[in-house]
Formats: C-alpha cells, sequence, structure tokens
C-alpha cells in the first residue's frame, strides 16, 4: 500500500492546509492500492506563493546552471526508472514490460531533450537595431493527465524547468503515484525550494484554483477537450497563456500496394497499445475499399492475437484505468453496434477468463466515417476501419474530423505517403513508423494549440522580448 498524503510545497514534504484523503483503485484487481491527499486552493495558494518567491532568482539561473540540475535529475531519474515503472504499473494498469519500457522511456527521452536543446537554444539573437530576448514566462501550472503519466509530466516539467520558470504541478487523481516519485526525485537532484510544486487533487478544485490564480503566468494541459475548454475560460480573466494538448481521432491511411497486410495488422495491434489509451492512437483505419475482404481477415486476426491480462504478467495488453473508462468504452462499443458498424473481433464485456479487473476485448469494426465510434474519442482498445475510393477520397475522410491531432501513412512509395501527409490537417504525422523526440508535437483544430516536445517544447515557456535600439543604427 502507498501513503502519499504529502504535497511537495517550497522544497518541503507538508500536510495539506485542511487534511482530506482518498483511496488509490489498481485497476488489475479493483483493490485499494494506496492512499493520497486531496488539496485545497489554500494549497494552492501557499505553491503558487513558494514558485513566485523562487522564479526571482530561478529565473535568472544561468544556460549552465539549469543544465547542471537537468543532468543531476537525470541522474536520480535512472536510478529511480525501474520504481517509476512499477508505479505505472499499478496506478494505471500498463503491463510491466510496456510501464518499465515505452513509459519510462518517454519520460527519459523528454529529459535527454530538453538537456540537448537547451545547450544550443538562442535566447537571445540581435536583428537590425533590436535585440529579441526568449525570457522565462513566470510560474506555470501544469496540469496532466493519467494515460501516459510520465510522458506527459515529463514534457512539461523538463522545458519548463530548461526554460527558467517555476511551476505547480497538478497530476492525475487516477494515477498519482509516478508524480509522486518525480517530485522525490527532483528533491534529491537539489531542485531549489520553490522551483518545483506538487499537489495532489480533483481537477475541479486545484487545476481550476491554478488556472484562476492571478499570480500564475501560464498553464499547460493536457487531457480531454472539455476540461480544455474549462480551463480557457477559468484562465481568460487574468489572460494568461494557456498551453492546451487535447484528444484525438487520428485516421491511419494505408495505401494501396503490396504491403497493405503488413500494415493493417501492424495498425490494429498498435491500436490496442497501452489499451487505445493514446491521444494520438491511429483510431479510423483507412483502406481501399476494393481490398475490404483481405482486410477484414488480417485485422481480426491481429485483434485477437492481443493477449489480455494482468500488467505484472506476460500479456501485452492490461486493464483500462478505471470502471468509469471501462463503462464509457462498453457504452461506445454498444452504440457501434447499434449504429450497425460489423463487429470483426472484441466486442461488449471482459475477454473470457477475466472477471475482475477492468478488461476491455480487443474491438475491431468496419464502419463509415458518419458513425459515432469514428467521430468521438473512445480511448479505448476499439478500432474503426473504413474503406476508401482512392487517395482524395482517403484525404478527404482523414480530414473530416473534429480533431486533428495525429495521422498516420504507410506504405512502399515514399512520395506517395509523403505527398498525402502534406495534405492532412494534423499537428503530426506519422510515415511508416517513424519516431522523433525533437519532433514539435501538437493538434490542429480541437485537438489544442500547443506545442511540446524539442525546441518548441521550450519555446512554450517562453516569453518574447523585443528591445528597440539595442544597436545604433547602421
Ligand atoms: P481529463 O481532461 O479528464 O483530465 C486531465 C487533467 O485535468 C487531470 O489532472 C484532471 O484532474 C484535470 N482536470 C479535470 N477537471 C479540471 C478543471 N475543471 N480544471 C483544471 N483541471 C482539471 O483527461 P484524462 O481523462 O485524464 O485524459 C484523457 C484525455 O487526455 C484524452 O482526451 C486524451 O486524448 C487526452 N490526451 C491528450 C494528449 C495530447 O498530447 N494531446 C496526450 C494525452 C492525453
Amino acid at each position: 500500500m502507498r501513503n502519499y498524503t504529502q504535497f511537495y510545497i517550497d522544497g518541503q514534504w507538508v500536510a495539506p492546509v485542511t487534511p482530506r484523503t482518498t483511496e488509490v483503485v489498481n485497476p488489475a484487481t479493483e483493490a485499494v492500492s494506496g492512499t493520497i491527499s486531496l488539496g485545497s486552493p489554500a494549497d494552492v495558494d501557499k505553491a503558487v506563493a513558494a514558485a513566485r518567491r523562487a522564479f526571482a532568482s530561478y529565473g535568472d539561473a544561468s544556460v549552465a546552471e539549469r543544465l547542471d540540475l537537468l543532468e543531476a535529475i537525470q541522474a536520480e531519474y535512472l536510478r529511480r526508472e525501474a520504481e517509476l515503472g512499477a508505479a505505472i504499473t499499478e496506478e494505471m494498469g500498463a503491463p510491466a514490460s510496456l510501464a518499465n519500457g515505452f513509459h519510462t522511456l518517454l519520460g527519459k527521452g523528454h529529459l535527454a531533450t530538453a538537456i540537448d536543446v537547451l545547450r544550443t537554444f538562442k535566447f537571445e539573437e540581435q536583428r537590425g537595431v533590436t535585440l529579441i530576448r526568449k525570457e522565462p514566462i513566470g510560474v506555470c501550472g501544469l496540469i496532466t493527465p493519467w494515460n501516459w503519466p510520465m510522458n506527459q509530466t515529463c514534457v512539461k516539467v523538463f522545458p519548463a524547468l530548461a526554460a527558467g520558470c517555476t511551476m505547480i504541478l497538478k497530476p492525475p487523481q487516477l494515477a498519482p503515484y509516478s508524480a509522486q516519485i518525480l517530485a522525490e526525485i527532483l528533491h534529491d537532484a537539489g531542485v531549489p525550494a520553490g522551483v518545483f510544486n506538487m499537489i495532489q487533487g480533483q481537477g475541479s478544485v486545484i487545476g481550476a484554483a491554478l488556472s484562476k490564480h492571478e499570480d500564475v503566468d501560464m498553464i499547460s494541459f493536457t487531457g480531454s477537450e472539455p476540461v480544455g475548454v474549462q480551463i480557457q475560460k477559468d484562465a481568460a480573466d487574468t489572460v494568461k497563456r494557456v498551453g492546451l494538448e487535447l484528444g484525438g481521432k487520428s485516421a491511419w491511411i494505408v495505401l494501396d500496394d503490396a504491403s497493405l497486410a503488413a500494415h493493417v495488422a501492424g495498425a490494429t495491434a498498435g491500436m490496442m497499445g497501452n489499451s487505445g489509451q493514446t491521444c494520438s492512437a491511429g483510431s479510423r483505419l483507412l483502406v481501399p475499399s476494393a481490398r475490404l475482404d483481405e482486410v477484414r481477415k488480417v485485422a481480426a486476426e491481429a485483434a485477437d492475437g492481443v493477449t489480455v491480462g494482468d500488467p505484472t504478467g506476460n500479456f501485452a495488453m492490461g486493464p483500462v484505468v478505471s470502471r468509469s473508462q471501462y463503462d464509457i468504452i462498453q457504452d461506445y462499443i454498444g452504440k457501434g453496434l447499434a449504429e450497425g458498424a460489423e463487429l470483426i473481433a472484441g466486442g461488449l464485456g471482459r475477454p473470457e477468463g477475466l472477471d475482475k479487473g477492468w478488461y476491455v476485448r480487443p474491438t475491431v469494426f468496419i464502419g463509415t466515417n458518419d458513425m459515432v465510434i469514428s467521430r468521438e474519442e473512445i480511448f479505448g482498445p476499439v478500432l474503426v476501419i473504413i474503406g476508401y475510393d482512392d487517395i482524395d477520397d482517403a484525404v478527404a475522410i482523414a480530414n473530416d474530423s473534429n480533431f486533428g491531432l495525429g495521422g498516420y501513412v504507410s506504405g512502399e512509395d515514399l512520395d506517395t505517403c509523403r505527398a498525402v501527409s502534406r495534405r492532412l490537417r494534423t499537428g503530426a504525422i506519422w510515415v511508416n513508423g517513424g519516431f522523433d523526440f525533437h519532433a514539435p508535437f501538437g493538434g490542429y483544430k480541437r485537438s489544442g494549440n500547443g506545442r511540446e516536445w524539442g525546441e518548441l517544447g521550450l519555446h512554450e515557456y517562453l516569453e518574447v522580448k523585443s528591445i528597440v535600439g539595442w544597436a545604433a543604427p547602421a
């Protein structure tokens, strides 16, 4: 049992102003795995005051000092990486191989990237008579979701530290453990008091208090679209910057060539990774209509081949994060059936033999792009396959979405993949499975307005100042 009832404020572990706790449930067993405290606006006031005080000095720390700090954190992160992995499995049900693999690797990768970017980033640049200076924006509220907890926390905390900002992290209530360990890592690495603060609790209380706070300069939020909208409204009165990284309904276009079967199998299995709880998941698989029979067989086999079970065991897929997420996904599977989509794998209920834990069957439908299951983010292991007539039709279907987060193009002809990629209205496209920590990540349309990862990820936390007359006119 984990007992994480203290907050990290001003360099110390402290009790909440008003003690109140809640239990955390392990989604694989449905048993209580620990306790956290739920903070109040009074805790937020304390943390914001500490962050403001710390900004007076940390905002002026040199690049060399910030690099030293990030490198000290890196050493601590590596030392405690296995603990982070175990916490992720326990809090949100990711299989141990995934939690100790890609989950913690993403956190480590964002830290290494922040260091890389900081080494060469130009904070000052003279253009004509003007000096353009990039300065830390100040005190940041960082609000994160549960689905890739270390990825989403580290992609905010490390660029913010690299920029010279101070911060208050509000981790997800469903997955609070890894963030608690990260706070310990930062403390042990010697992050100065007040630079990093962490308060656990409800989004509607802690997140809202941060968004409305007079002395918070910026909110960086990753999560659902409705909450992103609420945060913008809450932040409006204080005109603070709001970076939003929201949901998606990304299309995966498989071109009509000899590699189709391999790509369909890969995309189907990929959709089930992390139990389908990935914002940029390719949840709409677009294939040539003329080849639907072949696709039906390959996709069904791929989905049926995804093993589901105890995340501490050797299974490809664990449970989804909570009972409420399970219920939402079941509701969508029911809607898919009701609106006439063809079910080719999975379906309602738990996988056979699993009667405890929030396990969902890897589910594949063949449907159309106007169905609810094609338009709304399900955030579970549910794939919708949609047929297209030709490339123009594929692009039109892919772009016919309120979201614009990710996109995938797979095929043998790289020029065609590139041409299709240029036409997709989304913030990131992966061609034949590429990966790059330096590639900016963020959404078009209702998928948000921020850009994280790499150099633009650092830029999120900077203000731009022009000093005109810095140089005498030539
Ligand atoms: P969520 O919006 O319910 O919660 C996200 C965070 O916001 C949590 O910490 C929550 O406590 C907090 N919150 C809730 N209400 C709030 C309020 N009124 N004010 C301030 N904060 C509040 O999302 P979730 O269920 O944790 O995560 C899943 C969603 O996140 C999906 O939509 C997914 O697509 C999205 N997501 C997006 C990205 C991206 O980079 N674009 C990455 C991962 C997840």
